[in-house]
């Protein structure tokens, strides 16, 4: 194998989790093959967030800082990644299963007439070839699968599949002079509105507060946010109480909204159907409050509490301030 690329998704300079995710799986797939860790890096901050990654094991990283590709929606960095690629010829490139990366991916996949293996929670070798694992039908089957006759494979990976590890090592930075042109630059972004400003999106959070139609409306999960605030984490949704408006979208979990890996998930009015827990069964300690005993996510759940979560909820949130002094 010659390189296996992270596409890393950063904010001035700032890589994102899901970055730090695709940089040591790319390290941890170079050291099964002897290929070269390295790191696609597009816009304004690009120099800095290599150095970032740099520290998850990348030894070699491909910097476009041009300020362009943070101006325009999507399709200049998907353009630039493969122009990129035709130019390199990478073995791999690891995405992060994101709305822009699942994007980017396929934008760039469908450019080069290649295929694609999505969502895919692991990745392994076989014949110096990848091999991954992807979940189907709702989590209630895996799938093995593999491209076959193909110079690059592209692979868009769930977020929280992988474990950051930080690792030793310089990381080289190239600067990229390759550029898109004018047809790429099609819609560009004229405002930005931050919905939530100083929460932590879901995906990120090592304490997560989720609720579902149990909560019983929109203002009812400020009980929600009172306990989160309190452990220092996000709250999240099963998507019956994003379906009913009482929560944006971005807090879903699930088979149609994130996957996430906190240190503790806790379950609030949520019954666990299978689209909910593919979304958050990897959480490393799960509490479910339910006031039905029968509830199936009792089946899952490392602790549960059978009972109305207008009572318990704020009882913890006292007990965990109580605790914090
Ligand atoms: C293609 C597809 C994709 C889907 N994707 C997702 C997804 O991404 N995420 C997702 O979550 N769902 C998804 N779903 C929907 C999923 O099947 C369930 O309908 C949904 O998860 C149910 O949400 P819920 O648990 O909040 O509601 P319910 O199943 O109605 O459960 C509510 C629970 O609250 C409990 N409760 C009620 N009042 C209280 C109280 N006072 N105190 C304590 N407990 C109480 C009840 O006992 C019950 O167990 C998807 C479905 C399909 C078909």
């Amino acid at each position: 194998m010659s390189e296996i690329w992270a596409y890393i998704e950063q904010d001035k300079g700032e890589p994102k989790k899901i970055s730090l995710e695709m940089a040591t799986l790319a390290k941890r797939l170079a050291d099964q093959s002897g290929a070269t860790a390295a790191a696609v890096i597009i816009g304004p901050g690009a120099r800095a967030a290599a150095e970032k990654v740099g520290a998850y094991g990348v030894t070699k990283a491909y910097a476009k800082e041009d300020a362009k590709y943070g101006e325009y929606v999507i399709t200049p960095q998907a353009h630039l990644l493969a122009n990129l690629i035709r130019e390199k010829k990478p073995s791999l490139v690891l995405v992060g299963s994101t709305a822009s990366g699942r994007d980017i991916a396929a934008r760039t996949a469908a450019r080069l007439k290649l295929g694609i293996l999505a969502n895919v929670v692991d990745v392994g070798l076989e014949g110096g070839k990848a091999r991954v694992v992807a979940p189907a039908f709702g989590g209630n089957i895996e799938v093995s699968a593999a491209l076959v006759n193909q110079e690059t494979e592209i692979i868009t990976v769930r977020p929280n599949a992988v474990m950051p590890v930080k690792a030793a090592g310089q990381v080289q930075i190239e600067d990229v002079s390759t550029d898109v042109g004018a047809e790429s630059l099609l819609a560009k972004i004229t405002e930005r509105v931050s919905q939530e400003t100083g929460k932590i999106p879901i995906e990120e959070a090592q304490f997560i507060v989720s609720g579902g139609r149990g909560v019983g409306g929109p203002e009812s999960f400020q009980m929600l946010y009172d306990l989160a605030n309190a452990l220092g984490g996000a709250v999240g949704a099963s998507r019956a109480a994003v379906d009913a408006g009482w929560i944006a979208y971005p807090h879903q979990v699930g088979q149609t909204g994130k996957t996430v890996k906190p240190v503790v998930y806790i379950a609030c009015g949520i019954s666990g159907a299978i689209q909910h827990k593919v979304g958050m069964q990897t959480s490393d300690v799960i509490v479910a409050i339910n006031k039905n005993a029968d509830a199936p996510i009792f089946q899952f759940a490392d602790f549960g509490v059978v009972g109305d979560l207008f009572q318990i909820v704020p009882k913890l949130t006292e007990e965990v301030k109580k605790r914090k002094k």
